[in-house]
């Protein structure tokens, strides 16, 4: 008989109590309908998992188990499941997509409204060893990927993307800035922005990041604590902005992009909001764009620069599942290196 096994959950909105970790010895329900079981082999812990849990989304499902980087193999699927079949190697997407709406069939299956199945915020998400979600919440992982480089595939890379390249459309050649480089989303941008050919400006909080973003690729690093980076002595204007911070750094983010510029906002760490200087926008002529989340359109635009220029799945560390409320807390304490990846034990 196989168990649902190890799971986390989330039980209480805020910091003051743990997540908590169980081990369940029921049996894992069939896979109906167009369900697939998979058996997750790791899952990243991303920040937006910190702003389910602070009560952000009054649309939060709880108790609920976290977590929608989850990559692993499929072990069940219902009997109207078309594209997969027991075996398949598959990764999570924040949600599903009906496939049939218009955002859907221009391939932006992101913005898809017809999309039910929400990770760790309406359903049961990849913190456990087992992810009951419709075929459409999946996409295939590439036989050279781990599972562990898999679980930070579409939610950093894949950011990370659709900032830069589809709401950003840089272009070699061009000039790109990144904040908080160091980052999930921040180094994978730096990395990408790299290997399409731009010149990335990195802006990072402490020197001790300096290395790191320096060898992922990054031409210029500005240290930055106050949001003042677009006074810089150094910058010269940027054709691209992804911004993975949010308000602490959007002004001067605005202010460093050439007139025509374009920002890819993936960050939005403070709630507080931020403000916008609206006729700098007008006179510059600037584009300030949500790209929205990754789509398996996307995840075949990383894999293919991936397979020219090998990417790094930058992973600040692994640990088991059990320590998810620890790995939580790391994040939310910030100033790691790329994302930490929570795997199950075998
Ligand atoms: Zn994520
Ligand atoms: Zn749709």
């Amino acid at each position: 008989m196989r168990t649902i096994g190890e799971r986390v959950r989330l039980t209480e909105l805020g910091w003051e109590k743990d997540l908590a970790y169980e081990v369940v010895n029921e049996a894992v329900p069939d896979a109906t309908g167009d369900k697939v079981l998979v058996e997750v082999e790791a899952c990243g812990v991303c920040y937006r998992d910190l702003i389910d849990r602070s009560g952000r989304f009054p649309f939060l499902q709880m108790p609920i188990t976290p977590g929608h980087e989850a990559a692993g193999r499929i072990v069940d699927v219902g009997p109207n499941v078309q594209r997969w079949k027991v075996g398949d190697r598959v990764a999570s997407l924040h949600r599903d997509y009906c496939g049939e709406c218009g955002a859907c069939e221009r391939g932006d299956t992101c913005f898809c409204t017809r999309a039910s199945w929400v990770l760790g915020l309406l359903a049961d998400g990849g913190y456990a060893r087992h992810l009951m979600v419709p075929e459409k919440a999946l996409y295939p992982v590439p036989d050279e990927l781990s599972s562990v480089q898999a679980a930070v595939l579409h939610c950093t890379y894949g950011s990370a993307w659709r900032g830069l390249v589809v709401a950003g459309g840089l272009e070699e050649g061009q000039r790109a800035l990144i904040t908080g480089a160091n980052g999930g989303v921040g180094a994978a941008g730096v990395e990408l922005a790299a290997k399409l050919g731009a010149t990335v400006v990195a802006v990072v909080r402490d020197e001790k990041h300096r290395a790191l973003v320096t060898e992922l690729g990054a031409s210029e690093v500005i240290v930055d604590r106050d949001g003042s980076f677009h006074k810089h002595p150094s910058l010269e204007k940027v054709d691209v902005v992804l911004e993975c911070v949010g308000k602490a750094t959007f002004n001067a983010s605005l202010r460093s992009l050439a007139v025509g510029g374009r920002m890819g906002l993936v960050g939005n760490v403070d709630p507080e909001q931020a403000a916008l200087n609206l006729g700098f926008v007008i006179v510059n002529g600037l584009t300030i764009r949500g790209p929205g989340g990754c789509t398996p359109r996307d995840i075949d635009g990383i894999v293919a620069v991936h397979r020219k220029h090998p990417l790094r799945f930058l992973i600040d560390r692994e640990l088991p599942l059990s320590a998810a409320d620890e790995a939580q807390r790391l994040v939310r304490a910030g100033g790691l290196h790329g994302r930490i990846v929570l795997v199950p034990s075998a």
